[in-house]
């Protein structure tokens, strides 16, 4: 039997996360239906934080849903709050406060991953939404065709792999490029408010930096919880999912002599999430007649900049708006999508990339001229090429049409 979606144009999205479900509230932005097909049995996210840089706030503010993400949100009053490993000396801090909003037009905040997705997905029909979907294969060449799990396939006129890091969407288009070992893995876990330490409920994203490891914390879920995650030597660990576990012991042992606060904070973590940094090299194109990339499927990037996110609604968005103006060339509208992206987040992808020898240098000479490089700079203006971006602006030299 073979779905057909609801009249042209047909866009297929594959994966419903932040950036598939993004895409579709921008595209109905522009008047265009889409639908999403979702390989889960309902809309969720893992228990985690998220920063959202002013960015990522000037896109939500767009879809109307900053004011509701807010009730929920922490307004950080200081992010990149670098402290040393070993008794919590600041070395740097940008104060959110004062400048950020001036800067930038909107504040920095963290948020649960479930409260984002929970408000973007408010703003996409529930029957655009195809839940427990998963698409095995796709067909290129002629009009795309989607194999899904149960034999049912169905056909679009754009098809958008939005379905994250093991994107079967990628694979279809381009020749597998193995992930590489990177060394790195990341324990994630939420503290109740109540059990964390007082300088950890402060509205401040904190950064311990030490040899080979470093550590980040901040308040989420409107301060009720606090978000930890760690980063450490991988070992022989290679599982890259958001499902994987560690035990608590296994994060202390990692975070062994370090300062005493933190080791409070880190007893209180319960069971926390394991995820082996797996490393990518960025792609040099994303499309391929009507189907093209979004978010983690075309631009996977190390946590670093906390931007994978950010980056997958700026894609929704400028995605959205090429498409809304070149109907009548679907193909050349993701060829203009991914020239207007790709060099950005190829960027980002890089500068996220050489933070993790930065943030994990040894005790020496090196640390030290970082630390004092640290001191010297503010980080919200030197990330202002991060945090100015507006989709609109960047579309407009590039796409004609209303806005
Ligand atoms: C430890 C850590 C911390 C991070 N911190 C930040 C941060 O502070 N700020 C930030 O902006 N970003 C952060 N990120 C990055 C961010 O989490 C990702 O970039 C973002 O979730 C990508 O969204 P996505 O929609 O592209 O992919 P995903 O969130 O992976 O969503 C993909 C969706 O596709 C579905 N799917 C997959 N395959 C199929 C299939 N075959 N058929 C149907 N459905 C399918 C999945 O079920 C899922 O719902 C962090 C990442 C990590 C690992």
């Amino acid at each position: 039997m073979t779905l057909r979606t609801a009249g042209p144009p047909r866009i297929a999205i594959v994966g419903g996360g932040i950036g598939g479900l993004a895409t579709a509230a921008f595209l109905r932005r522009e008047g265009l239906p889409s639908t999403v097909y979702e390989q889960a049995p309902r809309l969720a996210e893992v228990g985690a934080g998220l920063v959202v840089a002013p960015n990522a706030a000037r896109l939500l503010r767009r879809l109307g849903v900053l004011e509701t993400l807010r009730e929920r949100a922490v307004r950080l009053d200081t992010g990149w709050e670098f402290r040393r490993w070993e008794d919590g000396t600041v070395l740097s801090s940008e104060n959110l406060a004062d400048a950020c909003e001036r800067l930038y037009g909107e504040q920095t905040y963290t948020v649960h991953r479930a409260d984002l997705l929970r408000v973007i997905e408010a703003q996409v029909p529930a029957q655009d939404v195809a839940l427990d979907h998963k698409v095995v294969r796709l067909e290129t060449g002629g009009t795309p065709r989607l194999h899904l799990a149960d034999g049912r396939t169905v056909e679009a006129d754009v098809v958008i792999g939005a379905d994250g890091i093991h994107s079967v969407v990628r694979g279809a288009l381009f020749a597998a490029s193995p992930a590489t070992y990177s060394g790195i893995c990341a324990f994630r876990a939420l503290v109740p408010a109540a059990e964390a330490p007082e300088f950890a409920r402060r509205p401040t994203q904190t950064l311990w930096i030490g040899p080979d490891h470093h550590l980040v914390h901040y308040p989420v879920s409107a301060g009720e919880l606090v978000n930890l995650v760690a980063f450490a030597p991988a070992g022989d660990y290679t599982v890259e999912s958001w499902t994987a576990t560690a035990t608590v012991e296994e994060l202390l042992t990692e975070f062994d002599g370090w300062d005493p606060r933190l080791v409070d904070l880190i007893r209180a973590a319960g069971t926390p999430g394991r995820w082996a940094l797996l490393d990518r090299a960025p792609l040099t194109r994303w499309s391929e007649g009507g189907v093209t990339l979004l978010g983690d499927a075309a631009h996977p990037m190390f946590p670093f900049f906390a931007q994978g996110a950010a980056q997958a609604m700026e894609d929704a968005a400028v995605l959205a708006r090429c498409l809304a103006t070149g109907l009548d060339d679907p193909a050349g509208a993701l060829r203009r999508y991914e020239e207007l992206r790709i060099p950005r987040t190829t960027r980002i992808q890089a500068v996220s990339h050489g933070r993790s020898h930065i943030n994990h240098l040894p005790d020496g000479p090196e640390q030290r001229d970082r630390d004092a490089a640290f001191a010297r700079h503010d980080p919200l203006v030197a990330n202002g090429w991060i945090y100015e971006y507006d989709p609109d602006v960047a579309l407009g030299d590039k796409v004609a049409g209303p806005r």
